[in-house]
């Protein structure tokens, strides 16, 4: 396995990351960023295309083997910060500001990538997307990262969220998949002095709501890890805008995380609801399956001996549990796999941070693993 991570500019990709952090990209405002990234490039020699919804894209290289690099341009909107969300001060071995970790360092990464990788011998792909936190609007797909992954199609995969905690390194082989569902809890509405000659609604979605919680879920053990699904209310809406009146309805917004490659997640909700006998309305808000690769999948075991080579350690090796974007390349037949320099713990929250030194390493384990893996 030869070593070309020395060819790697620290300070340049540093510099970067906090040039990234300056500019600020919640999503539907993620143009400059793009710009920044296009011009980047550009300044390198390469060419770049914009699709329509924003995207950013760069095909280099032939031959056989084929990769996708991916990581999304915008963030969360700053929440709770005591400091500058769009500083990028280095500080005590740390990178400060909005989106540092999510997933401004995964980003510098791979334009670092670009710049240091001797012309591959098979076919690199990098692509920068818009509306990963939040949803597209007026479009044909709520996702950015869903128009790469329909388009283009390669033998792997990485997608570079954070999967640092600390000193541990992870891997994500896969994640859960989510099923947003609303529903509309019919009653019927009357004086609150007489509530017998009505239906509280109320009354009705608490009878879904400890049903629900009641119910057994399913578990699996993915690689060393007991994996569990888990179903929770997650907003509950209801009065009459006067407080002696009961509501005619309740709506309420269940978010179900499956466990990988359960296809028929919103059916298994509906037979929840259906046991409880209570009459709703069932309206289905989001649903992406969750995928996992075989343990013995190649590009999992080289990254592996990648990562350990650049952290001297370990990656431990997991499904997320969060619904992530690499689901769509895996949906859409690219082998995917989430690995990335940010702290996972800092997502979405004030006064974010990255790692320099996991940047550094990050960086290093994905370019000797881009080099081998096209070679
Ligand atoms: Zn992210």
């Amino acid at each position: 396995m030869p070593n070309i991570s020395k060819a790697i500019n620290k300070d340049r990709l540093v510099k970067t990351t906090q040039e990234l952090i300056r500019i600020p990209s919640i999503t539907g405002n993620e143009g400059t960023l793009a710009q920044y990234i296009i011009n980047d490039l550009e300044n390198y020699g390469f060419s770049t295309k914009q699709d329509e919804v924003g995207n950013v894209i760069v095909e280099f290289g032939t031959g056989k083997k084929s990769l996708i690099l991916n990581a999304h341009m915008d963030t969360v909107p700053p929440e709770g910060y005591t400091t500058d969300p769009y500083s990028g001060i280095v500080k005590g071995g740390k990178i400060y500001g909005l989106g540092a970790s999510d997933c401004k360092t995964g980003l510098a990464s791979i334009l670092e990538i670009a710049k240091t990788i001797p012309q591959p011998s098979g076919k690199l792909i990098l692509t920068f997307n818009v509306a990963e936190e939040g949803a597209l609007r007026g479009e044909k797909y709520q996702k950015g990262c869903m128009y790469i992954a329909k388009r283009y199609k390669a033998d792997a995969c990485i997608v570079l969220e954070p999967t640092m905690y600390g000193d541990t390194v992870k891997i994500s082989a896969g994640c859960r998949g989510r099923t947003v569902v609303e529903l509309n809890v019919e009653g019927k509405s009357t004086h609150s002095s007489r509530p017998e000659t009505g239906l509280n609604p109320i009354d009705e979605a608490l009878k879904v709501m400890n049903s629900l919680k009641s119910q057994t879920l399913n578990s699996q053990q993915y690689f060393s890890t007991v994996l569990h699904e888990t179903l929770s209310v997650v907003s509950i809406n209801a009065g009459a805008g006067a407080n002696n009146i009961i509501p005619s309805s309740c709506k309420m917004v269940i978010d179900y995380r499956t466990l990988p490659n359960i296809k028929d997640a919103q059916k298994t909700v509906r037979r929840l609801i259906d046991a409880t006998k209570v009459k709703t309305k069932f309206n289905s808000l989001f649903s992406s399956p969750g995928y996992v690769l075989p343990e013995d999948s190649e590009v999992l075991k080289t990254l592996s001996s990648h990562v350990e080579r650049s952290f001297n350690r370990q990656p431990e090796v997991s499904v997320a549990l969060g619904r992530a974007d690499a689901s769509y390349f895996y949906e859409n037949g690219t082998p995917a796999i989430i690995y990335g320099p940010g702290e996972n713990m800092q997502c979405h929250k004030p006064n974010e941070y990255a790692n320099v030194s996991s940047l550094i390493k990050c960086t290093e384990s994905i370019l000797n693993f881009t080099h081998e893996f096209l070679s």
